[in-house]
């Protein structure tokens, strides 16, 4: 008999597994809450998947034999609930395109840097000439990229909603930037479930694999000693310490395993004290791939950046506008922040994921000479930073952040948005923060 597999979530991963399941001689049926985009229905249409939108229907999916579930549906979901209790296997999509490919699995994940670390190796990976693939939150799907197309490496960028329903499938290398309170809303508020989602990227490592992680980051630290790692470690951090296979001396980076070279800071494209950490965290996967160490170096070099993130816009009269609307919790806020070499007129807010400000308390103190808060509810940012007598403003649209941008702000500071919050109480994404941003700044 056939297997069959139902498929919950129409998006890029759901269509990419659905595509891949259906290639494989499943009996396939996808199913979707939420309208399906055109494109994803002309895609199931193609290889004449049967779907359904705006619903669930039960018979069609508890018969199933396993669900892939998508990592935007929580576990709470109604029918994630119906499909557990009756004892049906739920598998993200990465874990089934896993399955059917021999390639070798370079896997990014990390509270903070995931993108754009992900971005940058598959940079090295293309500038090295190699046959490379992008995947996981970014790019194409997996599955559908196994399906249709034969990779020798794929670097996939995983959140720990996807490590969540991984099970089998092994990273060769597995890079993990650091770990800071974040989603914890759907962990049940327990630090310690998001913790293990993201240790996840580990589990089914053998001693022919790396572990690229940060040595600084004390949970990371901490859980090492918990887990038995098997990988081959490989541990980077700012200052040189026995054991670290890159770290900074004087004004270079070093990278001392499996290759060992140096590069000038000033050389890295990217700035800042948290993409020195990228970069580094990037050069030493090339460098397990085998890629020579000129090619990284020169990659390391010329790497474009990540939109939405740290992105400079443009300067209108000597004020420079920075875009960094992908902060989207403190943590990235406080390193765009440390990064800012100019008085900063900052604008923060947007729909809170429990923050606590306080972290970025002393560098708000350091370097901003102006505060905008930017949402639906400012309370609490008004409770975090009235005390310290900056110049504050509240709005409620783009354009009124930048018109007050632009008031409070005198050549030679710098404007940034970054704003510690998701954006969905004012803007549908992000990427709408973001953009919205860059076309009131480039009116002005
Ligand atoms: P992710 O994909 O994990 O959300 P991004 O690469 O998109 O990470 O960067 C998100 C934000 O986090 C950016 O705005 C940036 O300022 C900040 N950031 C990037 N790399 C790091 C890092 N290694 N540590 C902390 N913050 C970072």
């Amino acid at each position: 008999m056939k297997k069959r597999i139902a498929i919950l979530g129409a998006g890029e991963s759901g269509t990419g597994a659905a595509v891949l399941a259906k290639m494989k001689g499943m009996e396939t049926f996808v199913s979707d809450m939420s309208a399906i985009k055109p494109q994803y229905k002309d895609l199931l249409n193609k290889y004449d998947i049967p779907w359904e939108e705006g619903k669930h229907t039960e018979e069609q999916i508890l018969n199933a034999d396993e669900v892939v579930k998508s990592p935007g549906i929580p576990d709470e979901a109604p029918m994630v609930k119906k499909i557990k209790e009756r004892g049906i296997p739920v598998i993200s999509e990465i874990e089934l395109a896993g399955r059917y490919t021999d390639a070798k699995m370079i896997c990014i994940t990390g509270s903070n840097g995931k993108t754009t670390t992900t971005s940058l190796i598959y940079h090295i990976f293309r500038q090295a000439g190699l046959n490379v693939g992008l995947a996981g939150n970014i790019g194409r799907s997996l599955a559908l990229q196994v399906a249709l197309e034969k990779h020798d490496y794929y670097i996939i960028e995983l959140s720990s909603f996807q490590l969540d329903n991984m099970y089998n499938f092994r990273a060769h290398i597995a890079v993990l930037m650091n770990i800071t309170p974040d989603h914890l809303d759907r962990y049940g508020g327990e630090m310690q479930n998001y913790v293990d989602a993201k240790f996840r990227i580990l589990q089914n490592q053998t001693e022919e694999d790396a572990f690229v992680f940060w040595n600084d980051d004390p949970i990371i630290r901490r859980e090492l000693e918990r887990y038995g790692i098997t990988a081959h470690l490989c541990p980077f951090a700012e200052a040189k310490e026995q054991g670290l296979v890159a770290y900074t001396e004087e004004d270079k980076v070093c990278f001392t395993h499996p290759i060992s070279f140096n590069m000038e800071q000033e050389e890295l494209a990217l700035t800042g004290v948290h993409n020195l950490y990228n970069s580094m965290a990037a050069g030493i996967s090339a460098g397990i791939a085998g890629i020579r160490k000129e090619d990284i170096r020169r990659a390391l070099g010329t790497f474009q950046g990540v939109e939405h993130r740290l992105e400079k816009v443009c300067r209108v009269k000597g004020v420079e506008y920075i875009n960094d609307s992908k902060a989207t919790n403190v943590n990235s806020c406080w390193y765009a922040l440390q990064s800012m070499k100019m008085p900063t007129v900052l604008i923060l807010g947007g729909k809170d994921k429990g923050n606590d400000y306080n972290e970025i308390k002393e560098l708000v103190r350091q370097k901003c000479k102006a505060l905008i808060y930017m949402g639906l509810h400012n309370e609490k940012l008004h409770q975090a930073f009235d005390d310290m007598g900056l110049p504050v403003c509240d709005v409620q649209s783009m354009a009124d952040a930048v018109e007050a941008a632009y008031r409070m702000s005198s050549p030679g500071d710098t404007v940034l948005l970054s704003p510690c919050c998701a954006s969905f109480d004012l803007f549908t994404s992000y990427e709408d923060r973001g953009r919205q941003f860059k076309e009131c700044v480039r009116k002005l």
